[in-house]
């Protein structure tokens, strides 16, 4: 099992140059910008990266990453657990003008001082992969089928104008 935690900031040129690969956890609860997204996390993300120098000298960072995050189910606001990963490719860039030269399925990181943050870049990551609204199993959420149907909860509804209920409602209204 792995246990290693990612170290927050690397040397990418270095390890570009060595053709190294990273592997390790990263402690979700230390992400605050993720925890302004969807509230504190606990945990670990579990991320690999592999750095390589291209035929153009580019420093390139292949990474994938895995993680079980707590997010809010859009309809009763209880969390749930949503599993999240990413693919992604980055490519290190020293200033603002050589990140518009980074071709198109790299994104561009900027590294100052030969110096990654690299806990950065993996939340950014997270933050980018986390679906736009999640819902539980309707048997397992809290504001269930039969109080919906039967208006328990409907007093409430119209003031949440992005229910897809409420947008269904509307729908049939005009039908
Ligand atoms: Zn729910």
């Amino acid at each position: 099992m792995l246990t290693r935690r990612l170290p927050a900031t690397v040397e990418p040129y270095r390890l570009a140059a060595n053709h190294e690969r990273l592997e390790g956890l990263v402690a979700l609860g230390k992400l605050a910008r993720l925890a302004d997204e969807i509230g504190e996390q606990e945990g670990d993300a579990v991320a690999a990266l592999q750095f390589e120098v291209d035929a153009q000298r580019r420093h390139l960072i292949a990474g994938e990453l895995q993680a079980e995050l707590r997010m809010p189910c859009r309809r009763c606001l209880q969390p749930m657990t949503v599993p999240v990963s990413s693919r992604f490719y980055l490519a290190v860039v020293g200033s603002d003008a050589s990140a518009a030269e980074v071709p198109g399925e790299y994104e561009p990181v900027l590294v100052d001082d030969e110096q990654l943050d690299l806990l950065g870049a993996i939340e950014d990551e997270l933050i980018l992969s986390l679906p736009q609204v999640v819902y539980h199993d309707e048997a397992d959420c809290a504001v269930s089928r039969e109080q919906l149907s039967s208006g328990d909860v409907s007093a409430e509804t119209p003031s949440r104008p992005d229910s897809p209920f409420d947008v269904l409602k509307a729908l049939k209204g005009k039908l």
